[in-house]
């Protein structure tokens, strides 16, 4: 039985993920979470109301156990819900194969199932509304500081932090001059506010079982259901640039004539948005990427080690899939951490960047592609060959969504390959009707095969 004493930092997705996990091995843990017990405060738990959550994300859930309570809280998605300006609608389902689909989830009520579920164990000790201001990562000792100003330190045997894109043992790690951290930050162009769409009757106001998106060239609204009835809108909005943007969006009026303009059907559903859109925040998006993600007696994870733009919905099912990935390594390793904090660091970060890519991909296809007529014609192509031979073809969103057994470079590499190679055969005329489904599968994949070898060579 590990007899180890573990500190993590930050209650969010992951940690409280992670504590779940360890406090079954019998580690002794201590979470200390900056903010309130969502449990018993009405806050907001951070940023994005509700989350797409999928496979990946779900394999970490299983291996706790919690999957019954976690999927009570989903509503499905089976694609997406395409918005044109006149209001037409068009839904394109995430895969061809039967049964896979996406989930809708609240962020807060994922966080408490979580958070119940590490209060159960005697070995786990949870503190709320204590932040951490700095670790010894050599000591595994951290200095927190309520909001009433009392300070207190936890000295461990080891610290995890999981306290996300801002996280302050990463910043540990990055002020520390015996390591060669290297650490990059890259802001879009485009910030978010989310916004909503009421219940009307205690009813979704617009179909249920879809991620709804109003895609417009430069910038989109998307929105995710709740078990409510409501929506969460999100617009993802450049900060300058074009006619209308963030920067100049300052008076209701000007909001209200974007709406019209651009998302005129969603525009009738928001009848609060002038009021919403000047009292939720906008906020940034960025990519940040970091190495080594240990040192000494400490480990980042999750956001704190590799936050990504959302637009693969991944964000959280990479962290989840994070905790899976140490514990399978822990496993390995018969408990040693020094080596599982080793392991994991170098094994998992060519996957943080496969997804990180990806995401930046997903932003250009959902904005605009989404709605180009070459790109419906692939979308369909590749439905029809999930249908038909769903043992021998994934799209790059079926390889990155449904098959958690594939990392995310290798889904990265295989499915821009693909993605190129049926846009060229596309756009080339190469794929005519008289062509069986069988010999375009054939074609597509003998192509794809020669490209994934010429990056080879390349490389
Ligand atoms: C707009 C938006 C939409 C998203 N949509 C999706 C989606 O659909 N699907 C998906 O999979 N992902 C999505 N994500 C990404 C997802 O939110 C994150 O990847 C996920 O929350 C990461 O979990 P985490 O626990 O690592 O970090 P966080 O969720 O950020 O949790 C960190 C925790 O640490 C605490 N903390 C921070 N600093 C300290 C400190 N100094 N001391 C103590 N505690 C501290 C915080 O209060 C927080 O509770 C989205 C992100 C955004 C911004």
């Amino acid at each position: 039985m590990p007899d180890k004493h573990i500190l993590i930092v930050g209650a969010g997705l992951c940690g409280s993920l992670l504590a779940v996990q360890l406090a079954k091995h019998g580690f002794r843990i201590t979470m200390v979470e900056k903010r309130p017990d969502l449990r018993k405060t009405d806050i907001s738990a951070g940023r994005s109301i509700n989350l797409a959550f999928s496979d990946r994300g779900l394999k970490g859930i299983k291996r706790v156990g919690l999957e019954e309570k976690v999927m009570s809280l989903c509503i499905p998605m089976k694609g997406r819900m395409l918005h044109d300006k006149e209001g037409y609608t068009k839904l394109s389902s995430y895969s061809g194969r039967e049964g896979e689909h996406i989930n809708s989830i609240s962020r807060s009520g994922l966080n408490a199932v979580l958070l119940d579920e590490a209060d159960s164990f005697e070995n786990v000790d949870l503190i709320f509304d204590a932040a951490c201001g700095s670790v010894d990562l050599k000591k595994a000792q951290a200095w927190f500081e309520r909001p009433s100003g009392e300070k207190f330190e936890i000295t461990a045997d080891y610290v995890i932090g999981t306290d996300g894109a801002g996280s302050v043992v990463r910043k540990s790690m990055m002020e520390n001059r015996d390591i060669r951290f290297s650490f990059s930050q890259n802001f879009l162009t485009h910030g978010y506010k989310e916004l909503s769409i009421l219940p009307k009757d205690g009813q979704h106001q617009i179909y249920k079982n879809a991620l709804h998106i109003w895609p417009r060239g430069e910038n989109m609204l998307i929105a995710l259901p709740n078990l409510d009835g409501s929506f969460t809108v999100t617009l993802f909005l450049a900060y300058e640039g074009g006619k209308y943007n963030f920067n100049n969006l300052t008076d209701p009026d000007i909001v209200e004539e974007y709406f019209k303009t651009d998302y005129p059907d969603a525009y009738e559903l928001m009848p609060h948005l002038k009021d919403e859109f000047f009292e939720n925040p906008t906020a940034p998006l960025g990519t940040i990427r970091c190495m080594p993600w240990t040192f000494q007696n400490a480990l980042i994870m999750g956001d704190a080690a590799h936050a990504i733009v959302p637009f693969y919905g991944q964000g959280m099912n990479a962290s989840f899939e994070d905790v899976a990935v140490f514990d399978q390594l822990l496993l390995e390793n018969e408990f040693d951490i020094d080596k599982t904090f080793t392991a994991f660091s170098s094994q998992r970060k060519q996957d943080a960047d496969g997804i990180a890519d990806l995401a930046l991909d997903n932003f250009h296809e959902m904005k605009s592609h989404t709605a180009q007529e070459l790109f419906l014609k692939k979308r369909e192509l590749e439905l029809a060959f999930e249908k038909e031979f769903p043992e021998e073809y994934a799209s790059k969103y079926s390889l990155v969504t449904f098959n958690e057994d594939v990392g995310y470079h290798e889904a990265k590499e295989r499915g821009r390959a693909q993605d190129k190679v049926i846009l060229f055969l596309l756009n080339e005329g190469l794929l005519p009707e008289d062509l069986s489904l069988r010999q375009k599968l054939d074609l597509i994949n003998e192509h794809t095969e020669t490209y994934l070898k010429q990056e080879v060579i390349k490389v």
